[in-house]
């Protein structure tokens, strides 16, 4: 990728202070922060109240990550999945999926995932390495290009762990806040983490709008250590300490999920306990059907268990729902994106 910084990097006040040390003053680089977030431009050539020389000096610092697309593909219910080749010998996989209240983009954290959750398409894949916050934002900038649309709802639940990404996750969701550019509002972006206790604490303190979604998936240590390994590092009680200072701090309503599996976790005690673990927490518990994985050991819970789970959790003071699947016939559902190389 030369030795060229990526432009996308830069959150506006990064972008002034780069500025400012190339001699330009500060409003030149909110211009070329419109020119890259706003109106999403591909080349310095494209921002035409930039002058000649400065847009040379530019491209001599700088360059424009661009996406290109390896494969796309659409599902029946309009889900579309992104394979993109982001410029180096890796790929990432990106969600786009339609619901009535606009278009939300499933965006991935890094290239693979270090968390070897047994259920999740994405462990085996070796990690290799986190995305920058501008190879994140342009998920979005690609998709808005391709499909001549603007994204609404940004949901960092794509592969990789947000969490252990943190600085660049971070500076990527200031990048889509700012008015200037992308203009997600925080209250737009969910934040999906596996638990890592101590980030959990940091994000508590950034005192941010954005949604945090827990993986919770299991109400016993010994079960959910089986399941999500990062469960022997933090434990359940660790980790709902930890979620009720996020709610405390922010005053935001919490998301656990809780995927079911079939004779696993999907009984009547693991709704008791269920509720007991949450009970008189602000949160709201979404129960995704789980998506069985290529030699996976965890099957889908009957559709009659699930709603039988969310009754229970409903009726005892849990408010639940059952996340409506998108884009299982492209492998674009919960837990199944998975990277593939460039080269195949
Ligand atoms: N690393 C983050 C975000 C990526 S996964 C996290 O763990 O939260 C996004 C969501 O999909 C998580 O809740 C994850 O547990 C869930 N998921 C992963 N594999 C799944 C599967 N096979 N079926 C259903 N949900 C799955």
């Amino acid at each position: 990728m030369e030795n060229k910084k990526n432009i996308k990097d830069y959150n506006l006040d990064e972008l002034k202070k780069e500025f400012e040390n190339l001699g330009e003053k500060p409003y030149r680089a909110e211009q070329v922060f419109k020119w890259i977030f706003e109106a999403n431009v591909t080349s310095f050539d494209e921002m035409t109240n930039i002058s000649f020389k400065l847009r040379e000096k530019l491209k001599q610092n700088y360059i424009i990550c661009i996406y290109k697309i390896i494969k796309k593909q659409e599902s029946k219910d309009g889900t579309k999945k992104y394979l993109f080749n982001i410029g180096d010998d890796n790929a990432i996989e990106t969600v786009l999926m339609e619901y009535k209240y606009g278009k939300s983009l499933c965006v991935s954290s890094q290239i693979g995932c270090k968390m070897g959750c047994k259920f999740c398409a994405s462990t085996g894949i070796p990690f290799v390495r986190n995305l920058t916050s501008g190879e994140i934002v342009e998920q979005i900038l690609a998709v808005q290009r391709e499909e001549k649309i603007k994204i609404s709802n940004v949901v960092l639940m794509g592969i990789g762990e947000p969490l252990d990404n943190y600085n660049n996750v971070l500076n990527a969701i200031k990048i889509m806040n700012n008015q200037k550019g992308l203009n997600i509002g925080a209250r737009h972006i969910s934040l999906s983490t596996s638990g890592l206790v101590p980030k959990i604490y940091d994000l508590a303190n950034e005192k941010l709008q954005c949604t945090l979604s827990i993986s919770l998936h299991a109400t016993t240590d010994e079960k959910r250590s089986s399941m999500m390994p990062i469960n022997n590092k933090y434990n359940i009680e660790e980790l709902l300490k930890a979620c009720k200072y996020y709610i405390e701090t922010t005053g935001k309503r919490i998301s656990f999920e809780y995927a079911l599996a079939k004779e696993e976790n999907d009984n009547e005690e693991d709704a008791k306990r269920l509720v007991k673990l949450l009970k008189g927490m602000l949160c709201h518990v979404n129960l995704i059907p789980i998506n069985k994985i290529e030699n996976g050991k965890y099957d889908k819970s009957s559709n009659e268990n699930i709603i039988k789970f969310r009754d229970y959790l409903n009726d005892h003071g849990i408010v639940a729902t059952i996340r409506r699947e998108l884009g299982p016939d492209i492998e674009a559902a919960c837990g199944q994106l998975r990277k593939k190389e460039v080269k195949e």
